[in-house]
């Protein structure tokens, strides 16, 4: 059988409220209930806003609530010839070319489009297909590296939480893999969803348990696995955690760091109890123990709506710790 392998892949930009540290504890649940491997993973591919005092911030938490990392933390940063690797293959291999388009005519081409009410997309005017003369290479334009997203069908898979989706693989595009190069021929810095489906197959992982702000890149993220001949892993998109007043849960409406609930003396095993039901549920059972939580964690039954922190159901539960 193979061994269960799924990562929290938070970026840190700084704090981490518990809606965040949520999809750090159902991957590590699910790991942990399948004797199985779980990874840490640093997406700090925005340098401006990510930093190592927030990586450690993330550490600091996970700590705390007792969320033991098995490998990591990798840093995406440190992997970026790998990348470049994985992208000079298939810009070789016919999985991906050299796009030349211009930004102005990038542009010209969406207005076009708008006007014509069609759906804003590349138009392939770049891609090689057999027979196909391509236009002469510009002068001066530093092409960005697309992948070669498959014509006709679509690609569909059975979300652990949100059920089957089916996405047409005429509404996607082919993907910008790297951005504009320095040099002429080179490759630029690769782009977030590629690093992710890279880091993914090198991790060997076999179930994304993420939230849902990633549904939209799943379809494509499949589509760069299989061209690389992996087959997709399970996914599981977590429903968003809403706070008191509905709203999604951020900093900027007053969610509280993770640490804080530690430093006002909440106990780990209740908060991690309290993040638990709050998206996934085992009976009628409000109340349970770390090992209890270990031996039944399942992805079966996950929630599909929106949790609702409520910081005094999170003081009751506290209290029958
Ligand atoms: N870095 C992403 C985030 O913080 C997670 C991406 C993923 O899990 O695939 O939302």
């Amino acid at each position: 059988m193979t061994v269960v392998r799924t990562r929290f892949a938070p970026s840190p930009t700084g704090f981490i409220h518990l809606g965040n540290i949520r999809s750090a504890l159902f991957p590590w649940a699910f790991a942990r209930a399948s004797q199985g491997v779980f990874i840490l993973r640093i997406e700090d591919t925005d340098e401006e806003r990510s930093s190592q005092a927030a990586v450690d911030v993330i550490l600091e938490s996970m700590a705390w609530l007792g969320l033991d990392v098995d490998e990591g933390p990798f840093y995406q940063t440190r992997r970026m010839d790998r990348y470049r690797e994985v992208i000079a293959q298939m810009l070789e291999r016919g999985l991906a070319y050299r796009c030349y388009m211009s930004q102005a005519e990038l542009e010209a081409l969406r207005e076009r489009q708008i006007a014509a009410k069609e759906k804003p997309r590349y138009d392939g005017t770049w891609r090689p297909e057999p027979g196909k003369v391509l236009p002469p290479v510009p002068a001066g334009v530093a092409p960005v590296i697309r992948f070669r997203n498959p014509i006709g069908g679509s690609v569909a898979w059975d979300d652990k939480v949100k059920g089957r989706i089916e996405i047409a693989n005429d509404e996607l595009d082919d993907l910008v893999i790297a951005r504009p190069a320095a040099e002429p021929g080179g490759i630029g810095t690769p782009t977030y969803n590629f690093c992710v489906v890279v880091d993914d197959l090198d991790m060997g992982i076999t179930h994304v348990i993420r939230g849902d702000d990633h549904v939209n890149n799943t379809p494509r993220q499949i589509n760069i696995l299989r061209a690389l001949g992996a087959e997709p892993p399970v996914y599981a998109h977590l429903p968003t955690v809403l706070n008191e007043q509905g709203e999604k849960m951020s900093k900027r409406h007053g969610a509280k760091a993770v640490t804080q609930y530690r430093d006002e003396g909440f106990l780990a095993d209740a908060v991690v109890n309290y993040l638990a039901r709050l998206g996934w549920s085992h009976g009628d059972d409000e109340i349970f123990s770390r090992e209890q939580l270990l031996a039944w964690f399942d992805l079966d039954h996950l929630g599909k709506s929106a949790g609702q922190f409520d910081e005094a159901k999170l003081r009751w539960v506290n209290a029958q710790h």
